[in-house]
Protein backbone atom coordinates (compact mmCIF):
# COMPACT_ATOMS: atom_id res chain seq x y z
CA UNK A 1 0.00 0.00 0.00
CA UNK A 2 1.21 3.64 -0.62
CA UNK A 3 2.30 5.20 2.07
CA UNK A 4 1.63 8.73 1.21
CA UNK A 5 -0.96 9.04 4.08
CA UNK A 6 0.31 9.37 7.32
CA UNK A 7 -2.63 10.34 9.36
CA UNK A 8 -6.72 10.20 8.78
CA UNK A 9 -9.15 11.72 10.41
CA UNK A 10 -12.58 10.61 10.79
CA UNK A 11 -16.26 12.75 11.52
CA UNK A 12 -20.05 11.61 11.60
CA UNK A 13 -22.37 13.81 10.14
CA UNK A 14 -25.81 14.65 9.32
CA UNK A 15 -28.31 12.81 11.25
CA UNK A 16 -26.84 10.10 13.40
CA UNK A 17 -27.32 6.45 12.60
CA UNK A 18 -27.10 3.04 14.27
CA UNK A 19 -23.54 1.73 13.45
CA UNK A 20 -21.37 5.40 12.96
CA UNK A 21 -20.16 4.25 16.05
CA UNK A 22 -18.98 0.74 14.62
CA UNK A 23 -17.52 2.42 11.76
CA UNK A 24 -15.48 4.99 13.67
CA UNK A 25 -13.85 1.80 15.33
CA UNK A 26 -12.98 0.12 12.40
CA UNK A 27 -11.74 2.85 10.69
CA UNK A 28 -9.72 3.99 13.83
CA UNK A 29 -8.57 0.32 14.33
CA UNK A 30 -7.59 -0.19 10.85
CA UNK A 31 -5.33 2.75 10.87
CA UNK A 32 -3.48 1.09 14.03
CA UNK A 33 -3.31 -1.87 12.31
CA UNK A 34 -1.89 -0.41 8.83
CA UNK A 35 0.10 2.04 11.27
CA UNK A 36 -1.14 5.28 9.95
CA UNK A 37 -2.44 7.90 12.04
CA UNK A 38 -6.20 8.61 13.18
CA UNK A 39 -7.73 11.85 14.49
CA UNK A 40 -11.25 11.98 15.80
CA UNK A 41 -13.06 14.91 14.27
CA UNK A 42 -15.81 15.71 16.80
CA UNK A 43 -18.89 17.67 15.78
CA UNK A 44 -18.85 16.66 11.89
CA UNK A 45 -17.87 19.87 9.93
CA UNK A 46 -18.39 22.39 12.76
CA UNK A 47 -15.90 20.70 14.47
CA UNK A 48 -13.53 20.66 11.44
CA UNK A 49 -13.59 24.37 11.45
CA UNK A 50 -13.02 24.73 14.92
CA UNK A 51 -10.59 22.67 15.22
CA UNK A 52 -12.23 19.98 17.61
CA UNK A 53 -9.84 17.13 16.94
CA UNK A 54 -8.68 14.45 19.05
CA UNK A 55 -5.77 11.79 18.35
CA UNK A 56 -7.08 8.27 18.21
CA UNK A 57 -6.27 4.68 19.03
CA UNK A 58 -7.02 1.00 18.51
CA UNK A 59 -8.25 1.39 22.56
CA UNK A 60 -9.98 4.88 22.38
CA UNK A 61 -12.78 2.72 20.53
CA UNK A 62 -12.99 0.23 23.07
CA UNK A 63 -17.24 -0.68 23.99
CA UNK A 64 -18.62 1.37 21.43
CA UNK A 65 -19.35 -1.51 18.60
CA UNK A 66 -22.92 -1.99 20.73
CA UNK A 67 -23.63 1.61 20.98
CA UNK A 68 -26.50 3.85 19.13
CA UNK A 69 -25.20 7.51 18.66
CA UNK A 70 -21.81 8.59 17.26
CA UNK A 71 -18.93 9.32 20.17
CA UNK A 72 -17.67 11.52 18.08
CA UNK A 73 -20.71 13.63 18.34
CA UNK A 74 -22.86 15.45 14.91
CA UNK A 75 -23.77 18.47 13.71
CA UNK A 76 -25.05 20.40 10.41
CA UNK A 77 -22.81 23.22 9.97
CA UNK A 78 -24.08 25.74 7.50
CA UNK A 79 -20.35 27.39 7.48
CA UNK A 80 -18.91 24.41 5.92
CA UNK A 81 -21.03 25.35 3.05
CA UNK A 82 -19.50 28.44 2.50
CA UNK A 83 -15.39 28.26 0.92
CA UNK A 84 -14.40 30.85 4.08
CA UNK A 85 -15.57 27.96 6.62
CA UNK A 86 -14.17 24.94 4.41
CA UNK A 87 -10.86 27.43 4.06
CA UNK A 88 -11.02 27.20 7.82
CA UNK A 89 -11.49 23.65 8.09
CA UNK A 90 -8.89 23.41 5.90
CA UNK A 91 -6.12 24.87 7.52
CA UNK A 92 -7.38 23.41 10.92
CA UNK A 93 -6.59 19.94 8.68
CA UNK A 94 -2.98 21.03 7.79
CA UNK A 95 -1.92 21.71 11.31
CA UNK A 96 -2.70 18.93 12.58
CA UNK A 97 -0.91 17.12 9.71
CA UNK A 98 -3.89 15.19 8.80
CA UNK A 99 -3.33 13.82 4.80
CA UNK A 100 -7.25 12.57 4.25
CA UNK A 101 -10.81 12.46 5.88
CA UNK A 102 -13.30 9.48 6.10
CA UNK A 103 -16.90 11.06 6.67
CA UNK A 104 -19.73 9.19 7.70
CA UNK A 105 -23.09 10.46 6.84
CA UNK A 106 -25.91 10.91 4.05
CA UNK A 107 -25.63 12.90 0.51
CA UNK A 108 -25.34 16.26 2.07
CA UNK A 109 -22.03 15.35 4.07
CA UNK A 110 -20.90 13.68 0.95
CA UNK A 111 -21.42 16.92 -1.36
CA UNK A 112 -19.72 18.89 1.04
CA UNK A 113 -16.86 16.54 1.12
CA UNK A 114 -16.85 16.71 -2.57
CA UNK A 115 -16.46 20.49 -2.88
CA UNK A 116 -13.85 20.39 -0.47
CA UNK A 117 -11.72 18.17 -2.04
CA UNK A 118 -12.08 19.79 -5.02
CA UNK A 119 -11.40 23.27 -3.57
CA UNK A 120 -8.01 21.32 -2.11
CA UNK A 121 -7.39 18.75 -3.96
CA UNK A 122 -7.75 16.44 -0.73
CA UNK A 123 -8.19 12.62 -0.30
CA UNK A 124 -11.55 11.88 1.08
CA UNK A 125 -13.61 8.84 1.29
CA UNK A 126 -17.58 8.33 2.53
CA UNK A 127 -19.15 5.85 4.14
CA UNK A 128 -23.17 6.03 3.73
CA UNK A 129 -24.53 6.73 7.37
CA UNK A 130 -28.46 7.04 7.15
CA UNK A 131 -31.42 4.82 8.56
CA UNK A 132 -33.02 6.10 5.20
CA UNK A 133 -31.08 3.77 3.25
CA UNK A 134 -31.24 6.54 0.34
CA UNK A 135 -28.38 6.83 -1.24
CA UNK A 136 -27.16 5.10 -4.50
CA UNK A 137 -24.24 3.26 -4.66
CA UNK A 138 -25.07 0.74 -1.53
CA UNK A 139 -27.95 -1.80 -0.82
CA UNK A 140 -28.07 -1.14 2.83
CA UNK A 141 -26.86 2.58 4.94
CA UNK A 142 -25.81 1.88 8.36
CA UNK A 143 -28.39 2.04 10.49
CA UNK A 144 -30.96 0.89 7.69
CA UNK A 145 -31.73 -2.44 9.59
CA UNK A 146 -31.43 -1.64 12.94
CA UNK A 147 -34.00 1.36 11.85
CA UNK A 148 -36.57 -1.62 10.00
CA UNK A 149 -35.84 -4.03 13.15
CA UNK A 150 -37.00 -1.41 15.69
CA UNK A 151 -40.12 -0.14 13.49
CA UNK A 152 -41.24 -3.86 13.06
CA UNK A 153 -40.65 -4.32 17.15
CA UNK A 154 -42.91 -1.18 17.41
CA UNK A 155 -45.71 -2.11 15.16
CA UNK A 156 -45.82 -5.47 16.81
CA UNK A 157 -46.51 -4.10 20.17
CA UNK A 158 -49.07 -1.27 18.32
CA UNK A 159 -50.82 -4.49 16.65
CA UNK A 160 -51.65 -5.93 20.03
CA UNK A 161 -53.50 -3.21 20.94
CA UNK A 162 -55.26 -2.90 17.66
CA UNK A 163 -56.62 -5.95 17.86
CA UNK A 164 -57.60 -5.70 21.44
CA UNK A 165 -59.93 -3.13 20.34
CA UNK A 166 -60.86 -3.57 16.60
CA UNK A 167 -58.69 -0.19 15.68
CA UNK A 168 -57.18 0.68 12.80
CA UNK A 169 -53.81 2.35 13.45
CA UNK A 170 -51.81 4.64 10.93
CA UNK A 171 -48.31 4.74 11.79
CA UNK A 172 -46.12 7.29 10.47
CA UNK A 173 -42.02 5.89 10.02
CA UNK A 174 -39.63 8.28 8.61
CA UNK A 175 -38.24 8.61 5.61
CA UNK A 176 -39.65 11.83 3.42
CA UNK A 177 -38.20 10.96 0.01
CA UNK A 178 -37.61 7.52 -0.03
CA UNK A 179 -40.47 4.75 1.34
CA UNK A 180 -37.46 1.62 2.18
CA UNK A 181 -38.24 1.71 5.55
CA UNK A 182 -41.90 2.30 5.36
CA UNK A 183 -42.08 -0.58 2.67
CA UNK A 184 -40.24 -3.16 4.33
CA UNK A 185 -41.50 -2.25 7.86
CA UNK A 186 -44.84 -2.60 6.25
CA UNK A 187 -44.16 -5.97 4.61
CA UNK A 188 -42.76 -7.36 7.86
CA UNK A 189 -45.12 -6.32 10.01
CA UNK A 190 -47.75 -7.73 7.78
CA UNK A 191 -49.35 -4.23 7.05
CA UNK A 192 -52.50 -3.91 5.67
CA UNK A 193 -51.67 -1.18 3.35
CA UNK A 194 -48.01 0.53 2.78
CA UNK A 195 -48.21 4.27 1.90
CA UNK A 196 -44.34 5.66 0.38
CA UNK A 197 -43.60 8.56 -1.62
CA UNK A 198 -42.86 6.72 -4.56
CA UNK A 199 -45.62 5.88 -5.76
CA UNK A 200 -49.44 7.22 -5.29
CA UNK A 201 -51.87 4.62 -3.92
CA UNK A 202 -54.60 7.23 -4.18
CA UNK A 203 -57.13 8.78 -1.22
CA UNK A 204 -60.15 6.42 -3.13
CA UNK A 205 -58.03 2.91 -3.57
CA UNK A 206 -56.99 3.66 0.70
CA UNK A 207 -60.98 3.57 1.16
CA UNK A 208 -61.71 0.45 -1.26
CA UNK A 209 -58.67 -1.63 0.75
CA UNK A 210 -59.59 -0.48 4.04
CA UNK A 211 -63.42 -1.23 3.16
CA UNK A 212 -62.34 -4.78 1.65
CA UNK A 213 -60.33 -5.63 4.55
CA UNK A 214 -63.33 -4.95 6.87
CA UNK A 215 -65.80 -7.38 4.51
CA UNK A 216 -62.98 -10.04 4.50
CA UNK A 217 -63.34 -10.14 8.49
CA UNK A 218 -60.59 -8.36 9.62
CA UNK A 219 -61.17 -6.49 12.82
CA UNK A 220 -58.18 -4.56 13.08
CA UNK A 221 -55.78 -2.96 10.72
CA UNK A 222 -52.33 -1.30 10.60
CA UNK A 223 -51.40 0.86 7.36
CA UNK A 224 -47.83 2.21 7.37
CA UNK A 225 -47.52 5.42 6.40
CA UNK A 226 -43.96 7.32 4.81
CA UNK A 227 -43.30 10.66 6.34
CA UNK A 228 -43.43 12.12 2.25
CA UNK A 229 -45.94 10.06 0.97
CA UNK A 230 -47.02 11.07 -2.33
CA UNK A 231 -50.88 11.03 -1.69
CA UNK A 232 -49.98 14.58 -0.15
CA UNK A 233 -52.09 13.97 3.44
CA UNK A 234 -50.37 13.69 6.71
CA UNK A 235 -51.37 10.68 8.80
CA UNK A 236 -53.83 12.85 10.96
CA UNK A 237 -55.77 14.38 7.75
CA UNK A 238 -55.60 10.56 6.78
CA UNK A 239 -57.41 9.50 10.13
CA UNK A 240 -59.88 12.12 9.37
CA UNK A 241 -60.38 11.44 5.84
CA UNK A 242 -60.99 7.55 6.93
CA UNK A 243 -63.37 8.52 10.10
CA UNK A 244 -65.45 10.92 7.67
CA UNK A 245 -65.81 8.09 5.00
CA UNK A 246 -66.02 5.10 7.03
CA UNK A 247 -67.79 5.87 10.55
CA UNK A 248 -67.38 2.50 11.56
CA UNK A 249 -63.28 2.82 12.02
CA UNK A 250 -62.11 3.21 15.20
CA UNK A 251 -59.02 5.37 13.95
CA UNK A 252 -55.51 6.10 15.96
CA UNK A 253 -52.53 7.68 14.92
CA UNK A 254 -48.34 6.79 16.04
CA UNK A 255 -45.77 8.89 14.91
CA UNK A 256 -43.03 6.57 15.28
CA UNK A 257 -40.28 9.81 15.29
CA UNK A 258 -36.92 9.65 16.54
CA UNK A 259 -36.85 6.38 18.14
CA UNK A 260 -36.47 5.14 14.88
CA UNK A 261 -32.81 6.36 14.73
CA UNK A 262 -31.80 5.46 18.11
CA UNK A 263 -30.89 2.26 19.97
CA UNK A 264 -27.91 -0.56 19.43
CA UNK A 265 -26.78 -1.47 15.90
CA UNK A 266 -27.95 -4.99 14.78
CA UNK A 267 -25.22 -7.50 14.14
CA UNK A 268 -25.91 -6.80 10.15
CA UNK A 269 -25.13 -3.18 10.92
CA UNK A 270 -22.02 -3.93 12.94
CA UNK A 271 -20.66 -6.25 10.47
CA UNK A 272 -21.44 -3.53 7.85
CA UNK A 273 -19.76 -0.85 9.54
CA UNK A 274 -16.78 -3.13 9.89
CA UNK A 275 -16.33 -3.89 6.70
CA UNK A 276 -17.07 -0.16 5.42
CA UNK A 277 -14.06 0.97 7.72
CA UNK A 278 -11.67 -1.20 6.44
CA UNK A 279 -12.41 -0.71 2.82
CA UNK A 280 -12.86 3.27 3.00
CA UNK A 281 -9.15 3.47 5.04
CA UNK A 282 -7.59 0.87 2.80
CA UNK A 283 -8.62 2.19 -0.10
CA UNK A 284 -7.67 5.93 0.86
CA UNK A 285 -4.05 4.24 1.70
CA UNK A 286 -4.25 2.74 -2.03
CA UNK A 287 -4.24 6.02 -3.42
CA UNK A 288 -7.83 6.13 -4.19
CA UNK A 289 -10.01 9.37 -3.15
CA UNK A 290 -14.11 10.91 -3.91
CA UNK A 291 -15.40 7.25 -3.39
CA UNK A 292 -18.19 5.96 -1.20
CA UNK A 293 -17.73 2.91 0.23
CA UNK A 294 -21.06 0.85 -0.62
CA UNK A 295 -22.43 -2.95 -0.61
CA UNK A 296 -23.56 -4.26 -3.86
CA UNK A 297 -24.52 -8.24 -4.57
CA UNK A 298 -22.65 -8.85 -0.62
CA UNK A 299 -19.62 -7.12 -2.02
CA UNK A 300 -17.67 -3.89 -0.52
CA UNK A 301 -17.55 -1.93 -4.21
CA UNK A 302 -16.58 1.90 -4.18
CA UNK A 303 -18.81 4.29 -6.08
CA UNK A 304 -17.32 7.59 -7.11
CA UNK A 305 -18.81 10.24 -4.52
CA UNK A 306 -20.47 12.69 -7.27
CA UNK A 307 -22.54 9.43 -8.28
CA UNK A 308 -23.33 8.43 -5.04
CA UNK A 309 -25.23 11.95 -4.49
CA UNK A 310 -26.73 12.51 -8.15
CA UNK A 311 -27.67 9.00 -8.29
CA UNK A 312 -31.27 7.67 -7.46
CA UNK A 313 -31.88 5.15 -4.77
CA UNK A 314 -34.65 3.07 -6.27
CA UNK A 315 -37.10 1.19 -3.93
CA UNK A 316 -37.65 -2.73 -5.13
CA UNK A 317 -41.65 -2.35 -6.63
CA UNK A 318 -41.46 -6.25 -6.18
CA UNK A 319 -42.07 -5.56 -2.56
CA UNK A 320 -45.70 -3.67 -3.61
CA UNK A 321 -46.54 -7.04 -5.25
CA UNK A 322 -45.90 -9.17 -2.61
CA UNK A 323 -47.15 -6.71 0.02
CA UNK A 324 -50.46 -6.99 -2.09
CA UNK A 325 -50.95 -10.58 -2.15
CA UNK A 326 -50.35 -10.80 1.57
CA UNK A 327 -53.18 -8.76 2.74
CA UNK A 328 -55.67 -10.60 0.69
P1 LIG B 1 -28.95 12.84 6.57
O1 LIG B 1 -29.25 11.90 5.43
O2 LIG B 1 -28.99 12.20 7.87
O3 LIG B 1 -29.72 14.14 6.49
P2 LIG B 1 -26.76 14.31 5.41
O4 LIG B 1 -25.31 14.08 5.37
O5 LIG B 1 -27.49 14.37 4.09
O6 LIG B 1 -27.38 13.24 6.38
P3 LIG B 1 -27.04 17.18 5.76
O7 LIG B 1 -27.52 17.97 6.92
O8 LIG B 1 -27.71 17.36 4.45
O9 LIG B 1 -27.05 15.65 6.22
O10 LIG B 1 -25.49 17.48 5.52
C1 LIG B 1 -24.57 17.39 6.61
C2 LIG B 1 -23.59 18.51 6.53
O11 LIG B 1 -22.86 18.42 5.29
C3 LIG B 1 -24.18 19.92 6.52
O12 LIG B 1 -24.47 20.38 7.81
C4 LIG B 1 -23.08 20.73 5.89
O13 LIG B 1 -22.08 21.02 6.84
C5 LIG B 1 -22.52 19.73 4.87
N1 LIG B 1 -23.13 20.02 3.56
C6 LIG B 1 -24.34 19.64 3.11
N2 LIG B 1 -24.58 20.14 1.89
C7 LIG B 1 -23.49 20.87 1.57
C8 LIG B 1 -23.11 21.67 0.44
N3 LIG B 1 -23.93 21.82 -0.62
N4 LIG B 1 -21.91 22.29 0.49
C9 LIG B 1 -21.08 22.14 1.53
N5 LIG B 1 -21.39 21.43 2.61
C10 LIG B 1 -22.57 20.80 2.64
Amino acid sequence: MSNNIKKIAVLTSGGDAPGMNAAIRSVVRTCAYHNVGCVGIYRGYQGMIEGDFKEMNARSVNNIINRGGTILKSARSTEFQTPEGREKAYKNLCDHDIDAFVVIGGDGSFTGAMLFSESYDFPVMGIPGTIDNDIYGTSFTLGYDTALNTVVEAIDKIRDTAISHNRLFFVEVMGRDAGHIALNTGLGAGAEEILIPEEDLGLDRLLESMERSRRSGKSSSIVVVAEGDKIGKNVFELKDYIEDNLPDYDVRVTVLGHIQRGGRPTCFDRVLASRMGVKAVESLLEGKTHYMVGLVKDKIVLTPLDQAVKGKSKIDRELLRVSDIMTT
